[in-house]
């Protein structure tokens, strides 16, 4: 289909997913990430490169190998990858350095989006971590609020709620040196996420509203689509599409967002590359999230379109399958017993399981979200009859 052989920083679940779809293309892939990671293990052909995405002399070696260079983490050494983008300037960089660089500080994020005039949740800089700043903090934006770290954040895990003043020792404790800012609690009714896939040439595509929800901060259902009246997809897609729009070059992103109880958007966070929230579009859309991206970096054609659900009553659930808090490998019961419902589809990644480590997911398609959600509750153990 395409000559260019892409080089992915970063070799996990999503570069797996994007290895697939490149594959069904013939578009060749060469992963930058550990020996034996998820993406590499379904990719034998080719010759990766063992090392880290964060380290100047691995890219450079991705960097010899491929024509267009991308990402499926954000949590990368820009620099280094700027200093490559000087060494091969033949070799083209999407998303672009300077957006990941924005994104990957949550701060600058919003300071940007701001700028462009995007609603985002109202956030505060911590100068200094100390008790101090925090109650000040405390003062503008009442309790609770949100501590968040500033960068290398996932899954909650650089996030502390900060539910009163007596918490805010246990929260410098818990986020140490990292650098920090503040958001102002949003008391949303649901979470929200729209992905958009942006082509070189700036037009943007995106894909249908969803809700996302979350246990201990970490994604477990995606509802597609959204169960929420039309006019506010509507308006949670132009939400998405303005944020992509700021960010010049060329990919997919994620946008997650709040809603809150008057109907208002404001967007959480945007992930500049393939995202959980997206993983439903592999049954449920007539192009993936990843193949989109494969499309946008390689410069192919994104038809009018090609980010819609396949069909006018299609309706989706996504499980995200985590790995067993208690017994190992436990989690593959519940890939086991979605094996037997109709139009489920299991995808696992190839992990050694850890406690809530993402070891794969589960799409669920149906005409109706009730057929979803009954065959939803076989799969959890719920209820103990196959749903038709
Ligand atoms: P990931 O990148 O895995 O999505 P993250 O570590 O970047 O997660 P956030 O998206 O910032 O974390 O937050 C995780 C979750 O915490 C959100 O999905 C939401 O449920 C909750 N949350 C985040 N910010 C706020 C806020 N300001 N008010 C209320 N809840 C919040
Ligand atoms: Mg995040
Ligand atoms: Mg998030």
């Amino acid at each position: 289909m395409d000559k260019k052989t892409i080089g992915i920083l970063g070799g996990g679940q999503l570069g797996r997913m994007v290895v697939e779809a490149a594959n069904r293309l013939n578009i060749n892939t060469v992963i930058l990430d550990a020996p034996n990671s998820p993406a590499k293990q379904i990719n034998a052909v080719s010759d990766h490169v063992d090392g880290s995405f964060t380290h100047y002399e691995s890219i450079v070696k991705l960097a010899e190998k491929s024509d267009v260079l991308t990402i499926e983490i954000e949590h990368i050494d820009v620099d280094a990858l700027k200093r490559v983008q000087q060494k091969f300037p033949h070799v083209s960089i999407y998303p672009l350095p300077e957006t990941i660089k924005l994104i990957q500080d949550k701060y600058l994020q919003k300071e940007h989006l701001i700028s462009h005039e995007v609603a985002v949740t109202e956030s505060l800089p911590v100068l200094e971590n100390t008790e101090e700043a925090l109650l000040k903090i405390g003062e503008a934006f009442d309790y609770p609020f949100m501590l968040k770290s500033r960068t290398l954040a996932y899954d909650g895990r650089g996030n502390f709620v900060v539910k009163s003043a007596e918490y805010i020792k246990d929260a410098l404790e818990f986020l140490k040196d990292r650098p920090l800012y503040a958001e102002k609690w949003c008391p949303f009714v649901k979470e929200l996420a729209v992905m958009v896939v942006r082509s070189l040439e700036g037009e943007v595509f995106a894909y249908p509203t969803v809700e996302t929800v979350h246990q201990d901060n970490i994604c477990h259902l995606v509802y597609a689509p959204a169960r929420i009246p039309d006019t506010l997809a509507k308006k949670a897609s132009i939400l998405a599409n303005n944020a992509v729009k700021s960010f010049p070059g060329c990919g997919i992103f994620g946008v997650e967002m709040f809603l809150l109880p008057n109907n208002e958007l404001l967007i959480n966070e945007i992930a500049p590359r393939p995202h959980n929230s997206g993983h439903y579009t592999i049954d449920a859309c007539v192009t993936s999230q990843f193949e989109a991206h494969v499309r946008a970096v390689a410069g192919l054609p994104m038809p009018k379109g090609f980010t819609e659900f396949s069909t006018t009553s299609t309706n989706a659930i996504m499980l995200n399958v985590l790995g067993d808090k208690e017994v190992a490998n436990k989690e593959l019961e519940i890939c086991r017993r979605a094996l037997e419902i109709p139009h489920g589809t299991v995808y696992l990644y190839g992990k050694a399981t850890r406690p809530d480590r993402k070891m794969g997911h589960i799409n669920i398609v149906s005409s109706s979200m009730e057929d979803c959600e009954n065959r939803l509750s076989y799969i959890l153990g719920e209820s103990t009859e196959i749903p038709a």
